[in-house]
């Protein structure tokens, strides 16, 4: 019997998006991975540096991630079994020629950083400024089209990000100060072309990663150990692997491509994905289309040279505005400006030394306190740029894909998106090898008590329920957040933390990527917590059910967290351990019924084995739908059941129902 032979694929650069459509092919086809420079990685570039606190990893390029916005890089992470952890985001700006200095999301200490800053009128009018620049870009992305975050549509090129500011009447304090640093920042550009950018394509990035409000950002992540972990164990699953091999042709025939490299050597594949940036890309293609040319010579990008460093004095002067990125604009305004991350805060390296990465900044940073210089390039936004890329799916042929994260915003989702999109635009699959994890979201619920002894009574509402990751909160302020104090465990300690530690007494363990952990309850809504039931489903880092803890309160502040085990149907059985209802003792079992939600999700407990004899005196039951129920609806929700819980009791006590004493509970939680 004959065998087919295996597919031959070549991919051409081994940033994120080379490295995202090497591992996919690889499932399916023989590999063969070229990369021009010494190491893998392209922009996910993580130095060893030896420091008196011992070897740090550093990471220079690519740094931080979210759970939110960043799902093809998870799924890549998640078959690796890369470990990630929370990072600070918070960014400074300090501007040599006003003398302004000051950070956000660091509260009033980062916005008052300079204490002159209480009394300056520029400095409030800017602050005011931010909601209404809010409300304006959300009012202009909502007022717009079927625009998608990955398809901007011809519209989205029509305003300059200057045109909006100008046409807001938003003051020159608040571009200088908060508008040109923001854009600068995130998109490693200088003020003069940030205000160039395309204003609803910027907008729709923003509103996409929560950067549209005051609240709402995601919790943003770093690799435990740097990026280059990831990098390894990609390599590492790959046989065929060309370092310092720079590609220099591409020639696609009937049958095959042929790749040829610096040293002359030529080898056919039956397919090919170019994952370097457009312009290298168009001078590999030995025979371009126009409309390759077109496309890829429309998209250009801006270098960005780069230091890793400890010199400190690239940070702000006042220490309070010190952030995890600082922007820095010169006295002699040339136009050129600096951003600086701070690692040691961004990736929590253990030492007490600032090791910095400055983009731009040659001539600012002290010679003697530099690390390493590297060079990279960024795609720069113009209308111009943001109209060819809506053509790229078109370039690509029957043999040849391209990717990057120029097909995107630029990011590292955008490399890993644009790898899968090549990977499969050549057949080649990415099978699912672990399990889909559930959406967070809203949902409306009917909550539901059936008491069946001594009496019948039925007691219905409607009301809403947040499915939260924990290592994703939510937070909208005072209306709605989610706080470790209103759960088990310390309210010093991160939700996750808690339950952590909690599933570990039960020798439950997440594994080294730590899992994930969705939370189904209400959040602390103007100033006030209230949950009956909150219900955390664990997964493992294969996403593999670990286990859920069902979190049961009382209207006397008590609570218990009860860990079970559910079975392939979602019900699991547990003793009854705490008082819940003046109206029960702590005798019985609960049956309980917690399956993994979906656009649907139901939680019930009932209530058996009870001291009166009857089978089950008590159940009670909470079903939801997935909805994009506003969050003004579900504000008080919290009050409004523990009001209605109150009153059903006060009910049942009238009607003579028996009331059981409370035993002290010990709690394993605090108050
Ligand atoms: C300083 C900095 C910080 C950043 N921080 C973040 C962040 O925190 N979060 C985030 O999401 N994004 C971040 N980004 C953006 C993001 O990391 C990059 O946009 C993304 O990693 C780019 O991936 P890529 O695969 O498209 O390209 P690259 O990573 O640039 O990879 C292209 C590869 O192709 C190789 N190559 C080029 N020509 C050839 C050839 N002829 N033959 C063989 N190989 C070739 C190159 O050597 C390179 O390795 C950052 C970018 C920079 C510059």
């Amino acid at each position: 019997m004959t065998q087919t032979p295996q597919r031959t694929v070549a991919v051409i650069g081994s940033g994120v998006a080379g490295l995202t459509a090497a591992w996919i092919a690889s499932r399916t086809a023989q590999v063969t991975l070229y990369e021009a420079d010494a190491r893998l990685g392209g922009h996910a570039d993580t130095h060893r540096v030896d420091t008196p606190d011992g070897e740090l990893a550093i990471d220079t390029g690519f740094i931080v991630h979210n759970r939110r916005t960043y799902p093809t890089l998870l799924r890549l992470f998640a078959e690796l079994g890369v470990a990630t952890q929370p990072s600070e985001m918070s960014l400074s700006v300090s501007d040599a020629g006003t003398g302004v200095e000051y950070a956000g999301a660091l509260g009033p200490r980062g916005l008052f950083a300079q204490r002159s800053s209480l009394t300056s009128r520029g400095h409030w009018r800017m602050l005011l400024e931010i909601p209404r620049f809010h409300r304006r870009a959300r009012a202009l992305l909502a007022g717009g089209d079927d625009q998608t975050v990955e398809q901007p549509t011809a519209q989205a090129d029509d305003q300059t990000l200057r045109d909006f500011l100008r046409d807001g009447g938003f003051t020159p304090g608040f571009v200088r100060h908060f508008m040109e640093p923001l854009v600068a920042a995130v998109w490693s550009c200088d003020p003069a072309t940030s205000l160039d950018y395309p204003a609803r394509y910027l907008f729709t990035f923003l509103e996409h990663h929560g950067m549209l409000g005051v609240f709402g950002s995601p919790q943003w992540r770093t690799v435990t150990g740097g990026s280059g972990t990831y990098v390894a164990k990609v390599a590492a699953g790959l046989q065929d692997l060309r370092l310092d091999t720079k590609v220099t042709s591409v020639r696609e025939l009937a049958d095959r491509v042929e790749v040829t490299d610096g040293s002359g050597a030529t080898s056919a594949y039956d397919s090919v994905v170019v994952a370097t940036h457009p312009a290298q890309a168009l001078a590999m293609l030995e025979q371009p289309s126009d409309l390759q040319r077109e496309v890829l010579s429309a998209l250009p990008y801006s270098s960005n040279p780069a230091l890793l460093h400890t010199d400190a004095s690239l940070l702000p002067t006042a220490v309070d505005a010190r952030a995890s990125w600082n922007f820095h604009r010169p006295a002699e305004d040339n136009g050129a400006v600096t951003v600086t991350y701070d690692l040691t805060r961004l990736q929590r390296l253990p030492t007490d030394t600032h090791y910095l990465v400055t983009l731009g900044g040659d001539d600012l940073v002290d010679p003697a306190t530099v690390i390493d210089r590297m060079e990279y390039e960024h795609p720069l936004y113009t209308p111009g740029s943001v109209a060819a890329s809506r053509r790229l799916p078109e370039i690509n042929t029957a043999r040849i894909a391209f990717a990057g994260a120029y097909h995107g915003w630029g990011f590292h989702e955008d490399g890993a998106r644009s790898g899968l999109a090549a990977a499969t635009h050549l057949g080649l699959p990415w099978t699912r090898t672990t399990r889909e994890l559930p959406r967070p979201g809203r949902f409306e619920t009917r909550i539901r008590h059936t008491r069946r002894s001594p009496f019948s009574r039925t007691f219905e509402h409607a009301s809403t329920l947040w499915l939260v990751d924990v290592d994703d909160l939510p937070d909208h302020g005072r209306l709605a957040r989610f706080e470790s104090r209103d759960h088990l465990g310390s309210p010093g300690l991160s939700l996750r933390e808690n339950v952590e530690d909690f599933l570990a007494q039960h020798d439950v363990h997440l594994g080294a990527g730590g899992g994930t952990i969705l939370m189904a309850a209400q959040p602390r809504s103007l100033g006030y917590a209230f949950n009956p039931i909150s219900v955390f489903w664990c997964f493992d880092d294969d996403a593999r059910h670990a286990g859920v803890v069902v979190e049961v309160h009382n209207t006397y502040g008590d609570r218990h967290a009860y860990l079970v085990h559910p079975d392939a149907q979602g019900r699991a059985r547990t003793d009854k351990a705490m008082y819940v209802s003046p109206f029960h003792g702590v005798d019985g079992t609960y049956d309980i019924a917690v399956p993994i939600p979906t656009d649907r999700l139901h939680v019930a407990v009932t209530l058996r084995g009870h001291e009166d004899g009857a089978a089950a005196p008590f159940s009670a039951s909470l079903t939801g739908v997935r909805s994009d129920v506003p969050l003004r609806r579900t504000l008080g929700a919290a009050l409004r059941g523990s009001a209605l819980i109150r009153a059903h009791g006060t009910w049942l006590w009238a009607r003579r129902l028996p009331v059981r004493p409370r035993p002290t509970h010990s709690q394993e939680g605090v108050q």
